[in-house]
């Protein structure tokens, strides 16, 4: 069994990472990253700035 679990949301921007189509975001190595969603980081990269920009309405910060 290679059963990967995942966060249920994204820590960043509170999405559940199940309604992301990439099923997550990536490090700067390609490797999967669950703590975030693929919208948030990507490569390493943190675009949830550029996200909140285009996004306001779908980000909820606590
Ligand atoms: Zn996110």
């Amino acid at each position: 069994m290679e059963k990967i679990k995942t966060n249920k949301f994204c820590q960043s921007c509170g999405m559940p990472i199940k309604s992301d189509p990439q099923n997550g975001g990536t490090h700067a190595d390609g490797s999967k990253n669950i703590i975030y969603c693929s919208y948030c980081y990507q490569k390493g990269v943190f675009y949830l700035k550029e996200r909140l920009k285009k996004c306001k309405h779908f980000v909820k910060i606590k």
